[in-house]
């Protein structure tokens, strides 16, 4: 950890949230610091929680997930929802402020995240007043059989650094909505929002205990948490080796999961597409959020006709990309987010290099500039079986491959053990299709890329994860399905008869 260059008294203290009450760690009193990105000094001072605070968390969701909470309607639920998506866009310049020093996230990307989590609230207020149950044909003239929606219980919530309260949200409205109760991990990076996120949802009309947030390490607090007998079920985002990691620990008690993992996820660009909307939307893929987003587009596949002219292009674009502060307005690219990354991301581009990769633009580390920060990197003559093409890269590095016929980008594209996302940029409305449907990838975009709605189903095949977050899907996975059987006949059956 960098030096703490800010007197103690001049750091933020955020203390945790369980059972309402802000408090410090149960045991050890311990507290660790959260660093700003752009100036690599600690800002905030944070309780460094561990089993003890997990044990009270999933305590106090219990409590709540029985008592007050189970006393809401869909309808009721659905009022809360609304309110706290009002009250976080009363509080966006708060919100975004603290996002933006907390992950060194830009801070008009911030911003847009915010209004994004308003969203998140505002639809699945929706859904909590409209999903229901079915009423069940059978072969029995003498019963009615129908299924209920039940609470699966109490959530983990366990996310990253990357776009930390966006990720949250996508986890706390639907587990709300379907009546559920939550205990939260935030990364210890950045701790900030998920707290500031307390009192909104406490003011809205969520009872204490039914959202509480231990902050801690992942090891400590974040095993706790998936090891733990009261949580029923792990909602996690993160990288695919901890997610691993995650799951094994979950199914000793069987507690549902859903992993939302990493990605090397491709752009396809055929000799057909528009290649000023095919090279602005390669720009957006791996460039935004600085390559920190699990969609980064970091694999361009471009048919051999385009490659000069899209590589010629894209190392124009990626030198012009202003790179600066997150909070300055002029600025496009921001620093990673921490030591341990720049370097992990400096080291792929070292490796990439080693194995015969072309570097074509960046590298480097920006000049005249404190912070972690790397250039724009573009890699081409990438071989598909290099490190740059099959491992996360999670910062903005490009690796360019060429292809000749449609079936080869579609082997290629394919030929990772990841399948969160894909983009295929053509003006040939059948090939389009027919190569959506031959990606093995959770969400393929055409002649777009990065687009999500709270409606739309979101996660990964393979390596990218297990299940689904968004959409009307993710309430079954805050939900156990109950089918109830009724004897309408009111007769008494021969005990011995199986139909
Ligand atoms: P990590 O997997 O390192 O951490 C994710 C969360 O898990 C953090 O809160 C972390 O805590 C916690 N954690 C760490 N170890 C354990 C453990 N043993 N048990 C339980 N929890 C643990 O990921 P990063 O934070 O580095 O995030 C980047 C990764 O997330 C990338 O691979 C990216 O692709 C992926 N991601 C996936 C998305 C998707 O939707 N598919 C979206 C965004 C990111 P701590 O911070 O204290 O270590």
């Amino acid at each position: 950890m960098t030096a703490n260059k800010l007197a103690d008294s001049q750091l933020v203290t955020l203390p945790m949230l369980i059972d309402g009450k802000a408090v410090p760690a149960a045991d050890s009193g311990r507290t660790f610091d959260s660093v700003d990105p752009a100036s690599q000094m600690p800002w905030a001072r944070v309780p460094d929680g561990d089993v003890a605070d997990v044990d009270a968390a999933v305590a106090a969701a219990r409590a709540a997930l029985t008592g007050p909470w189970s006393q809401t309607t869909g309808f009721g639920r659905a009022r809360v929802l609304r309110r706290i998506a009002e009250l976080v866009m009363r509080d966006i310049d708060h919100l975004a402020g603290l996002e933006a020093r907390d992950s060194g996230r830009l801070l008009r990307d911030a911003e847009a995240q915010i209004t994004f989590v308003a969203d998140w609230f505002q639809y699945f207020a929706g859904l909590a007043e409209t999903v229901t149950g079915q009423t069940i044909p059978t072969d029995h003239l003498d019963m009615l059989v129908y299924t209920e929606a039940v609470p699966v219980g109490v959530v983990g919530a366990i996310v990253p650094w990357n776009a930390p309260l966006l990720l949250l949200a996508w986890k706390v409205a639907p587990a709300l909505a379907a009546g559920c109760t939550i205990v939260v991990k935030p990364s210890d990076y950045t701790p900030a929002t998920a707290l500031a996120l307390g009192p909104i949802l406490a003011e809205a009309g969520v009872p204490d205990g039914a959202y509480n947030v231990v902050t801690g390490f992942g090891p400590a607090v974040g095993q706790a948490i998936t090891a733990h007998p009261g949580v029923n079920k792990v909602a996690f985002t993160g990288s695919t080796a901890t997610g691993i990691a995650v799951g094994k620990s979950a199914v000793t008690n069987l507690t549902r999961v859903t992993l939302e993992l990493g990605g090397k996820s491709a752009q396809l660009v055929f000799e057909d597409a528009d290649p000023e909307a095919a090279l602005n939307g390669v720009i957006n893929g791996i460039f935004i959020g600085t390559g920190q987003t699990c969609i980064a587009g970091s694999r361009l596949l471009v048919h051999e006709s385009l490659h000069d002219e899209l590589v010629a292009g894209l190392i124009a674009r990626a030198k012009a990309i202003r790179i600066g502060s997150p909070t300055d307005t002029n600025t496009q690219m921001g620093p990673l987010v921490n030591g341990i990354q720049h370097a992990a991301v400096l080291e792929h581009i070292a490796v990439a290099r080693r194995q015969g990769a072309t570097l074509a633009c960046g590298g480097g580390i920006p000049e005249g500039l404190t912070g972690w920060y790397v250039e724009p990197t573009i890699f081409t003559d990438v071989h598909p079986e290099m490190d740059i093409a099959q491992k996360e890269v999670f910062g903005p590095v490009l690796a360019v491959m060429k292809f000749r016929t449609e079936e080869e980008a579609i082997e290629l594209a394919n030929n990772t053990k990841f399948g969160l996302a894909a983009g295929i940029w053509s003006q040939n409305v059948h090939r389009a299709h027919r190569v959506a449907r031959a990606l093995r990838a959770g969400t393929v975009w055409v002649n777009t890329y990065r687009a999500y709605s709270p409606a739309a189903p979101f996660g990964g095949f393979g390596h990218s994860g297990i299940g689904r977050e968004n959409g009307l899907e993710v309430m079954r996975a805050y939900s156990e399905t109950k089918t109830v059987w009724v004897e309408t006949a009111g007769a008494t059956r021969d005990p011995f008869s199986i139909r």
